[in-house]
């Protein structure tokens, strides 16, 4: 997840490969529920690891289920029939999809069991669920306030005669979860005469009990409906377990690498490429609303195919087809049709959008205003948005992206960094995406693909000890781009070559290299490893640094190792320090910092160093050591150290590794196009 104030996606030119999408929260703890109610054993695929599933899981458990669990995969060997396990006190956290559909199961399941959760959970209403179980005939109480949990079910003698034969009335208008409990629930007691419930009020979500129904109907349960208002569980109903079953990923999050794939070529003149973009963890067959994105998708150009659980969405029309469409179906997804509109020929109007007002911010404005940012033409109604793309390629513009806390702006935004313009555009607080999805900019450039001039490097040079591997690094983490530390790979082959037993040396250069082109090295949660040896200590001691600073004055071993250098080009960007990373490595890097200071300050930076970390030293010897270093990496014949033509000599001798951060930053923003919208 990237956790900065902004991040910078440069121009994007191409897209292709596969993208796996996280599980929906919604349809993971019904399918949970339903499976442990069920007769046989069910292979649930694909679940969302969650705190809401994770007490899901454990009550299941306590109540007898068996229930094995392998990354994504939980195997659940319902009930079918058997008493639960009781007495039981479950712990449902937050998990309202937990704590409304397991209190009505097991109240008609017979038992004594008290649910409970966090404070927020005893907060959160489920007086109406508990109405309607009462006029069941069960016998619940409250154990704290009247009308939320947490709750006692009083069942120990087994389950007392139920009322079934009048419709059970349930309000609709508060939350639909209530409703989705007893459907989930009253199956259980479906004997030889059908089931009624009546809604009473409004039902809102109707999505969600559609989602209800469709998982009903996978686990054997047909449950008729008139109208949203009534529902008909049929008489013989018997939960049946469909053997294995996927959990769907979220088809809104799905929405933008639909989009991705109308939008961009893939990539270009590789043939053995795979072309276009193939979604997995949700289909064609899909049973959430937003699926229906596809149909808005395909009307604007793209062209989609799918099975269970994949689409595979390919350029089609290009320019796309601007389009005229009532949006009420599919609201969040709609958002990403907004941001396809700028690739359209035409005006294209999404109409019956008034609930984006009321949303995580009033979404029609947050997305007018910044699509005029980047050069679109936008009319606003009351419950409507038309969007004209900038005239031509000259009337983009580079736009810093507000994202009002909200997900879905921040991943809909991100498509505009296709723009024919080949402007880069900034995307404010990236982090707001993790209520769904907090991969996604990772998903992204998993499949984004943009010639490698095109992904920016920040070069940070300089003699040792002058900070530039400190301020490198911060820089790297406040902008969300990659840090490549090229000292530690001298570093690295000089231990490797050490440990092969050569002498570092012109006489061993070619077999050093040899060992350099190959270096097993991988940078891993902050540690250096050399195939299975963790050297992240080995290779920071003055011995190592002087070893390195032999080995890179051999022409044949700088050589070896400039490919692995490049290979850290990645998106979003890169920060690399060193000493040829201007001048040799990075030549076009459109920012080089040389960073220096006094030979005294780094000797004493480094004497400081070391005492931190319990090594003793003396300082003269420190800076006699470094300024030896100094010469040998500044005489030697190939990249040697010194500042590139363009570069910023940045003297850091009376500043703060903070301030020269920010100076570092300062520099780069000056050199960016939406430097001056950045603040709003
Ligand atoms: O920066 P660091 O102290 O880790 O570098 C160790 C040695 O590796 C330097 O003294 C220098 O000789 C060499 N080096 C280099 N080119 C780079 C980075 C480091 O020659 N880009």
């Amino acid at each position: 997840m990237y956790s900065t104030a902004f991040l910078d996606l440069p121009p994007l030119q191409a897209a292709a490969g596969e993208v796996h999408l996280p599980g929906s929260k919604s349809i993971s703890n019904r399918v949970l529920l339903l499976a442990a109610l069920s007769n046989g054993t069910t292979t649930v695929h694909d679940l969302l690891a969650s705190d809401d599933t994770r007490v899901m899981l454990d009550a299941l458990r306590q109540i007898g289920c068996t229930v094995d669990k392998a990354g994504s995969t939980v195997r659940i060997t319902g009930l079918g029939g058997r008493l639960p396990q009781s007495p039981a006190k479950l712990f449902l956290g937050n998990a309202g999809t937990a704590m409304r559909p397991l209190t009505a199961a097991l109240a008609l399941l017979g038992g004594e069991f008290e649910l409970s959760g966090v404070p927020r959970m005893h907060e959160r209403p489920i007086g109406d669920l508990i109405d309607a179980l009462r006029q069941l005939g069960c016998q619940i109480d409250y154990l704290g306030n009247d009308g939320y949990p947490p709750l006692k079910i009083a069942h120990g003698q087994g389950v007392p005669a139920l009322a079934l034969a009048a419709p059970i009335r349930v309000r609709g208008d508060v939350s639909s979860q209530f409703l989705t409990a007893l459907l989930m629930a009253l199956p259980l007691a479906a004997g030889t005469q059908a089931i009624v419930i009546e809604v009473v009020g409004e039902l809102i979500s109707k999505p969600y009990i559609a989602i209800t129904l469709q998982l009903l109907a996978r686990f054997g349960i047909v449950v008729e409906h008139q109208n949203w208002q009534r529902f008909t569980i049929a008489a013989g109903s018997r939960y049946q377990s469909p053997g294995s079953i996927h959990v769907e990923a979220d088809a809104s999050s799905a929405s933008y690498f639909i989009a991705l794939g109308a939008i961009a070529t893939s990539a270009t003149g590789q043939k053995d490429t795979k072309s276009g973009i193939k979604i997995q963890g949700v289909g064609l067959d899909s049973i959430q609303g937003d699926i229906r994105f596809v149909e808005a998708a395909r009307a604007m150009g793209a062209v989609i195919t799918g099975g269970p659980n994949w689409l595979q969405i390919e350029r089609g029309a290009w320019p796309l087809k601007a389009i005229d469409l009532d949006c009420n179906h599919i609201p969040d997804a709609a958002m990403t049709l907004a941001v396809m509109a700028l690739y359209a020929e035409g005006t294209t109007t999404l109409t019956n959008i008034a609930s984006w007002r009321v949303k995580e911010t009033d979404r029609i404005a947050a997305m007018a205003t910044e699509l005029r940012k980047l050069g679109a033409t936008v009319e606003e109604g009351a419950d409507y948005i038309r969007v004209t793309p900038p005239a031509q390629s000259a009337d983009w513009k580079a736009a810093s992206i507000h994202t009002y806390d909200d997900h879905r702006v921040a991943m809909c935004f991100s498509l505009a960094a296709f723009n024919p313009a080949r402007l880069p555009v900034r995307i404010e607080d990236p982090k707001c995406v993790a209520k769904t999805f907090p991969d996604y900019f990772e998903a992204l450039f998993s499949v984004a693909q943009v010639e490698t001039s095109h992904i920016p490097v920040i070069c940070i040079d300089g003699p040792t000890a002058s900070g530039k591997g400190t301020v490198a690094a911060a820089v790297a983490q406040r902008l969300g781009y990659r840090f490549l530390d090229s000292g530690a790979m001298y570093r690295i082959t000089a231990l490797a070559a050490l440990r092969a037993g050569f002498a570092i040396d012109a006489d061993h250069e070619a077999r050093i290299a040899t060992l350099a082109q190959t270096l097993p090295v991988r940078f891993e949660g902050g540690k250096v490893w050399l195939g299975s040896d963790d050297v992240t200590e080995a290779i920071r001691t003055e011995e190592a640094g002087m070893n390195a600073s032999r080995v890179s004055a051999l022409p044949a071993v700088r050589t070896a190792l400039v490919d692995l250098q490049h290979s850290f080009q990645r998106l979003p960007g890169l920060v690399a320090d060193g000493r040829d990373m201007g001048t040799v490595i990075f030549p076009e890097a459109p920012l080089k910092v040389y960073l220096t200071a006094s030979a005294a300050c780094r000797a004493e930076r480094r004497y400081k160093q070391l005492i931190s970390k319990g090594f003793s030293a003396s300082i003269e010897d420190l800076r006699a050591d470094l300024e030896a270093r100094d010469a040998r990496d500044s005489s030697r014949s190939v990249a040697p150290l010194k500042p590139a033509q363009d570069a910023l000599v940045l003297d850091n001798s009376d500043l703060t590794i903070e301030q020269a951060v920010e100076k570092v930053l300062a520099w780069w923003q000056e050199r960016q196009p939406f430097a001056a919208s950045a603040q709003r």
